[in-house]
């Protein structure tokens, strides 16, 4: 089953590494332990693509890895791997797991009954490793001892052809851990890869499952998802195999109902796609707040018919839709409040007159908020002139400021 692919017969070369990622590889193979370089990185090298994380497979333990770099540390429960530090950068290690079911007996603490993966914590052997891993473009290893590529699970086939397919029975794989539903949209959206038919039947099926998933963990895959310069491609993708609904709830029954909400979505990605194209910065909160809004608005209407006043029936809603979405993905307080100040400034963004707009322009989310309103125009939610008249506030002189003022009458 296992192919070598020696050192002359493939082009990934070392000069695509980092030197952080060299040192580690070269430290561990001098101290007797076996060291890959595996994952994204073999798998972007081979496609031509410059790899930009490193993730390192070794028989090192993790206790044996912290002696080894006194720059690590041990992360993670649920599946434990060592952070090796140089600089700003990061390189990942993790010791070869085994299958977990092989645990003399003990695997039952290791698995719930609907086959989700608990922890994944059993030392194994490369070829375990690799089984184990999910798609077969990503169990290749790169062997710093001699330079070859150990293709375990025909990867290298896959990348010519462009598929991505997971490795074993991929209804078993999904249910051990549903993430990998999402990770399969997310590298076919990335590598513009198709996924092959047994990969991709049982989604649609097993979507739900993702309920399951802590919130923090959906956190940092939804991150991934729609910052990785593909969103908008993402996105659609997500929909198309109903798993889209099983992040954003609410969302997805507002796309339904409001003419608006797609498109108000879909602009927001593009903008983050545009936006990391030009190497611009991205926040999530910005993102956060469009994928979030058009439930607010329904909450909103709701109690505005039951007789609340606009401003407070804007925070209970807000309230509402953040504490549910909660329930699924959870939105750390360093993007949730910037997230609900983009809101509130869409009900000041009206109120112009007198030293309001100055105060308004004065806000340090003002131009998040401004981005937003133009977003929200563009979208057909609302009815366009406003933008434009902050776009020309923004650019004049004291005296312009004077008569655009006025001019609202
Ligand atoms: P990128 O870093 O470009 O997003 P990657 O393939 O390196 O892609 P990581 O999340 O860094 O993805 O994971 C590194 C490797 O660990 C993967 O290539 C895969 O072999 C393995 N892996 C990660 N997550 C899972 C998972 N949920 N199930 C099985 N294997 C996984
Ligand atoms: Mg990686």
């Amino acid at each position: 089953r296992l192919r070598i692919i020696p050192r002359e017969d493939h082009t990934v070369s070392r000069k695509l590494f980092s030197d952080a990622a060299l040192k580690v590889l070269y430290r561990l193979h001098n101290a007797g332990f076996e060291a890959y370089l595996v994952g994204g990185c073999i798998r972007d090298s081979l496609i031509g693509r410059i790899p930009k994380d490193f993730d390192v497979a070794t028989d090192a333990t993790p206790e044996q890895l912290r002696d080894l770099f006194r720059n690590s540390r041990i992360i993670g429960r649920r599946f434990r791997i060592v952070h090796v530090r140089f600089g700003r950068e990061v390189i990942e290690v993790t010791t070869f797991r085994g299958k977990p079911n092989d645990d003399h007996g003990e695997h039952l603490a290791h698995q719930s009954e609907h086959g989700l993966l608990l922890r994944d914590n059993v030392w194994g052997n490369i070829e375990e490793d690799a089984l184990r891993r999910d798609f077969t473009v990503n169990a290749l290893y790169y062997n710093i001892a001699d330079f070859s590529i150990h293709d375990w699970a025909d990867g290298v086939r896959d990348i010519e052809s462009r598929t991505l397919r997971l490795i074993g029975d991929p209804v078993t794989r999904y249910r051990e851990d549903p993430v990998r539903m999402l990770r399969a949209i997310r590298f076919a959206a990335k590598l513009d890869f198709h996924l092959d038919a047994a990969t991709e039947a049982p989604i649609r099926e097993l979507a739900p499952l993702l309920l399951q998933i802590p919130p923090a963990r959906l956190f940092d895959e939804v991150l991934k998802l729609f910052l990785a310069g593909h969103a908008v491609a993402t996105f659609q993708a997500l929909r198309e195999y109903d798993l889209f609904a099983m992040l954003f709830p609410e969302a997805d029954e507002a796309m339904a109902e409001l003419p608006w909400a797609e498109p108000l979505i879909e602009r927001a990605l593009a903008n983050t796609d545009a936006r990391i194209r030009d190497e611009r910065p991205v926040t999530p909160a910005f993102l956060f707040a469009a994928l979030l809004w058009p439930g607010v608005t329904r909450r909103m209407e709701t109690l505005t018919a039951e007789g609340m006043p606009p401003i407070p029936a804007l925070q209970a809603a807000s309230q509402q839709a953040v504490s549910r979405q909660l329930q699924h993905i959870s939105i750390p307080k360093r993007f949730s409040l910037p997230m609900r100040d983009i809101w509130d400034l869409q009900q000041r963004l009206p109120k112009r007159r007198g030293k309001r707009a100055l105060q308004t322009r004065e806000h340090p989310r003002f131009r998040a908020a401004y981005d937003f309103l133009l977003l929200r125009e563009e979208a057909g939610e609302l009815a366009p002139g406003l933008g434009q008249w902050w776009t020309a506030f923004q650019d004049a002189d004291d005296h312009e400021r004077r008569r655009l003022i006025d001019k609202i009458g």
